[in-house]
């Protein structure tokens, strides 16, 4: 009788949870740890609940295991941004052609069902309370404490994942102390505190829940996505330090209240107890973390383990998710040949990686200062024109990314050409006027 295969999972956030659903599905013992206690237990209190926007990459691999039809009703579509000025005017922008959304998806939600499919559907076994606090790469063990008994656990298996987040304890007990291993990590300068938006008194929502709220102002904003129970998690991103505008100013509750009154005043009118509900949530850091290579021996590193992002693009849990599409089909190609399977995973994902990266980066500055530049609008409804009167010429930048699959570093290379000739474009004196010209067009066409 051949030996069962088996494999453990560093963390069963959204990513070890949904890879669990694949190893399980190629007849894997899986056993996964997880140092918080089980999600699906825990009292989940007003204001915790997080969202996420889920687009094209992140259906793909759900789909790919049949997990997305189990989360579908947990989504809600986005079609587009909905701007809302100091003056409370509000511009709508469409992400994409008529039928194309991203969606807003509890964290906690989406997390839970898979792992009830893990464990339900296939051979996982989660063990909550669990601390990796140690690593041996190359044997495919983990030593973890039980935080509820204090006893120190050892575990092996013949591959082993680290799906364990940003501060990776596989990556810092193990990958970090090899030699040629390289590892970077830059906090930004901005944080972020989230803020719950409660529905009306008769649960209905306070703003259009099919949309992306955005309050651009400059060097900071807010965002707000739909909870399914009527409620917005809205998110302030804004710097530590630095004048009025910053984190660390904010101080009191009047200067709170000040703050919102004066910057977002038609956000203050829906919630005018803003003050009161500043410190439900953490004030919390940004940072962009880049490592290479994603495995060493028998182990290797997956989602935010191996490339945590800023969440600009909305594309961290999602590029996290096409890691498993990619495990997945390398499984295949190398016969689960593991050594081949994580050596081809590394050198084809790094450069999507950097690449997921730098497009948050760019995002973040999208948001930040650009949506609300009437030039800059005006650049994206010539690309839009363009691009419904010739679809097989011109795929916007944000459509490769967020509506289709094509490899993050082609997504960015393609947006560096388009950008060359949208710089040429904007630059005749006309342009305001002769936007959607079929002279314009036609310039259009003859650069690409
Ligand atoms: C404010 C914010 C907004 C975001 N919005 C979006 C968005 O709209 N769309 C999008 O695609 N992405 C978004 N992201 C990014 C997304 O949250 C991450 O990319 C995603 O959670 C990565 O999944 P993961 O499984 O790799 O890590 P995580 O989800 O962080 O899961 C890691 C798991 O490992 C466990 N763990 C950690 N250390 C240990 C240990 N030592 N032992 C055992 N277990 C351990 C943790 O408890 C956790 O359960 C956002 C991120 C932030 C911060």
């Amino acid at each position: 009788m051949s030996k069962e295969k088996s494999a453990i999972i560093v963390g069963a956030g959204l990513v070890g949870s949904l890879w669990a659903v694949y190893l399980s599905k190629a007849g894997y013992k899986v056993t996964i740890y997880e140092r918080r206690s089980d999600i699906r237990k825990a009292e989940i209190s007003a204001g915790k609940s997080i969202n996420l926007a889920l687009s094209v990459r992140g259906w793909t691999a759900l789909d790919a295991v049949g997990v997305g039809d189990k989360v579908r009703d947990l989504a809600i579509p986005m079609t587009g941004r909905i701007m809302h000025s100091e003056e409370g005017d509000l511009s709508y922008q469409p992400y994409g052609q008529e039928g194309q959304a991203i969606y807003s998806i509890s964290r906690g939600g989406v997390n839970a069902r898979m792992m009830d499919i893990a464990e339900q559907d296939g051979n996982a076994t989660i063990h909550y309370n669990h601390h990796c606090n140690d690593v041996d790469l190359e044997a495919g063990k983990v030593q973890l404490i039980n935080k509820e008994t204090n006893e120190t656990v050892h575990d092996q298996a013949d591959v082993v994942f680290a799906c364990d987040g940003a501060f990776s304890a596989v990556r810092y007990k193990g990958m970090q102390k090899l030699d040629r291993f390289d590892f970077s990590q830059d906090f930004i300068d901005d944080g972020y505190r989230e803020i719950l938006l409660p529905a009306n008194e008769d649960g209905s929502y306070k703003m259009d829940k099919n949309a992306l709220h955005i309050w651009p102002r400059g060097r900071f904003m807010l965002i707000a996505l739909a909870n399914e129970d009527g409620s917005f998690t809205c998110t302030l991103f804004m710097p530590y330090d630095g004048g009025e505008n910053s984190f660390n100013s904010l101080d009191s509750k009047e200067k709170v209240d000040n703050f919102f009154k004066e910057t977002f005043p038609d956000f203050y009118e829906m919630m005018p107890e803003i003050a009161d509900a500043w410190e439900d949530h953490p004030l919390s850091s940004l940072a962009i973390m880049r490592s290479y290579p994603w495995h060493h021996g028998k182990t290797a590193m997956m989602g935010d383990a191996a490339h945590a992002t800023v969440p600009f693009y909305g594309q961290g849990m999602n590029g996290a998710f096409e890691d498993c599409t990619v495990m997945w089909r390398l499984m295949q190609k190398h016969n689960e040949d593991w050594e081949k399977v994580f050596a081809e995973y590394s050198i084809e994902r790094k450069p999507d990686g950097d690449a997921l990266q730098d497009l948050s980066l760019y995002n973040y500055h999208v948001m930040r200062d650009y949506v609300a530049d009437p030039m800059f609008l005006l650049r994206k409804k010539i690309e839009a024109k363009f691009s419904k009167l010739y679809p097989e010429k011109w795929l916007p930048l944000y459509s490769q990314v967020t509506f289709s699959n094509i490899r993050y570093s082609e997504a960015i290379a393609n947006g560096k050409a388009q950008s060359r000739i949208m710089d040429e474009i904007m630059k005749n004196p006309n342009i305001t006027a002769e936007w959607d010209s079929q002279e314009i067009m036609n310039q259009i066409a003859e650069k690409i």
